[in-house]
Formats: C-alpha cells, sequence, structure tokens
C-alpha cells in the first residue's frame, strides 16, 4: 500500500459496532467488532482504534487487524496487565452495542510475492501474523509459498496455538514455538543459510525486539529491503 493510500486512509474515520471480547491468556483479550461491508484491509494491516464512549488521555492507538479480511468480522488481541492504561480500561468496559472509531487500514506489512518468508512474532506480535496466515489458508495459496513463523514468548504462552496448527496442517507454513533468543537466532540463521537475500523477513513485536532482531538479520547481511517491521510501542 503506497504512502498516499495511507494518507487517504488514514483521514476516514469510521465507527465500528462492538460485538464481543474474550480472553485468549492469563492477561490477553481479543476484542471483536462488526466489519461493515465497505471495510477492506490487506491481512498484515492495522488501523489506529479511538475511545469515544467517554474522554480519556491517548484515546487513540495503533492495533494490528488480528483477524483476515476473509473472517468477515475485525479483531483486535491486546495484552491488558493489573495495572492497564486508561485506553485499555476502556476496552474492557465496551458492551455489546457501544462503539470505537477506526481509521485506516494502513500499512504495508503484507506478503507480496512467493518470495521464501520468515515470520518473525515477539509475544504480541502474532497479531498481525494471524491475519496474514488465516488469509492465506482461505486462498488456499499455501502450498506456492515457503513460510516458516518463528514465534517466540518467554513465557511459553502461545496465543492462537489451536489455529495456528490447523493453519500449519492447511497450508506449508512450519510454526516454531521459541522460549529464547539464543535458539530464535539459531533458527533465523537455518533459513538465512538456505535463502540468503532471495528470503523475506517480517518482524513483529515488542520494539526493543524488533530492533534487535533487525539488527542482527542486518550484521548478517540480509539487505535492508527484505526486512519489514511492524514495532508494538508500549511493551
Ligand atoms: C503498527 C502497530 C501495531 C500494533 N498492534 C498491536 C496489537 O496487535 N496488540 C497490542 O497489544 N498492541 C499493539 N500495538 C501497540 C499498541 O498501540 C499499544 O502501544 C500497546 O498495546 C500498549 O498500550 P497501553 O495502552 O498499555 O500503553 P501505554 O499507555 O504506553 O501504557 C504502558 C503501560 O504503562 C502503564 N500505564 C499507562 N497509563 C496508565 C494509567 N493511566 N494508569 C496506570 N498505569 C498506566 C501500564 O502498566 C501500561 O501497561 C501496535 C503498535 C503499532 C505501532
Amino acid at each position: 500500500m503506497s504512502f498516499f493510500q495511507d494518507m487517504f486512509s488514514i483521514f476516514k474515520k469510521r465507527e465500528l459496532l462492538f460485538l464481543e471480547s474474550h480472553k485468549e491468556s492469563e492477561d490477553v483479550y481479543s476484542f471483536l467488532f462488526e466489519k461493515e461491508k465497505d471495510l477492506n484491509w490487506k491481512a498484515g494491516q492495522y488501523g489506529l482504534f479511538s475511545i469515544t464512549h467517554k474522554t480519556i488521555k491517548n484515546a487513540t492507538k495503533p492495533f494490528s487487524v488480528a483477524s483476515a479480511p476473509t473472517e468477515n468480522i475485525v479483531k483486535i488481541t491486546t495484552r491488558i496487565s493489573d495495572d492497564p492504561s486508561d485506553f485499555k480500561k476502556a476496552l474492557l468496559e465496551l458492551k455489546q452495542g457501544m462503539k470505537v472509531k477506526m481509521s485506516g487500514p494502513v500499512g504495508s506489512f503484507n506478503l507480496e510475492d512467493n518470495s521464501p518468508s520468515l515470520l518473525i512474532a515477539g509475544g504480541i506480535g502474532i497479531t498481525p501474523f494471524r491475519s496474514i496466515l488465516k488469509q492465506l489458508e482461505a486462498d488456499g495459496a499455501g502450498e506456492q509459498k515457503q513460510i516458516k513463523l518463528l514465534y517466540l514468548d518467554a513465557k511459553k504462552s502461545y496465543l492462537y496455538k489451536d489455529e495456528l496448527e490447523v493453519i500449519a496442517k492447511n497450508t506449508s507454513t512450519s510454526v516454531t514455538y521459541l522460549d529464547s533468543r539464543d535458539d530464535l537466532q539459531g533458527e533465523i540463521d537455518k533459513f538465512n543459510a538456505l535463502y540468503k537475500n532471495n528470503g523475506k523477513y517480517f518482524i513483529a513485536g515488542p520494539k526493543s525486539l524488533v530492533d534487535s532482531v533487525s539488527s542482527y538479520l542486518q550484521s548478517n547481511n540480509v539487505s535492508k529491503r527484505n526486512i519489514k517491521k511492524d514495532a508494538f510501542y508500549g511493551y
């Protein structure tokens, strides 16, 4: 998606009807909203979501749309600690029928071609990859693509694990669950040895992780243009 398309879509604000929320794990929740017919996004993109039912500071935050366009629902998934921000308190207060605003979708965190691709998720950074892989499964496109997901979570509380297992069965995607940075580097090295700069690298998660993985790739001769990043602030 081009810069100009992003600019256009960022100014387009729409209201989304809240449907339900559920827990994904001890401190992670998903929030589901109605998808209006004319709302479309590319798997991997994010929206800017705004709280409107009360006045709070920092009422707008970016969230990856964790659902695939074909699922016909807008889903965001987020970690909510015991001492949440006002934004996340307000998310927890949503009741069926209430609304939030969304602008976008924006971003270019998408699989573009059939290049072998390494998807690297740090914790909550799995959200854009859920969308991408669900879409791949729905398109039946998994067979042509070499896709490997490395999912790092030190606490081993891997989100969407059941869904990821099904996707791995239905497509040629492989999923490796990791709990240490050393193991992550080992897996990156294996992929890099096979594909070098013919591969594409996607990294999503807390900014510190995204930055360090990106530096590691570049120090191993992966060109910047083969690395796409979604850095989540606030973690
Ligand atoms: C492209 C992109 C995609 C993203 N996608 C996702 C996603 O899919 N899921 C996701 O979870 N995040 C995502 N993020 C990050 C998201 O926008 C938030 O920055 C993040 O979730 C942290 O939100 P927060 O409200 O807890 O942050 P902050 O307001 O920065 O709060 C951080 C911490 O500070 C403390 N705190 C802040 N305010 C208060 C308060 N008033 N009272 C008490 N304690 C407080 C809390 O402990 C809180 O956990 C994305 C970011 C980008 C740029």
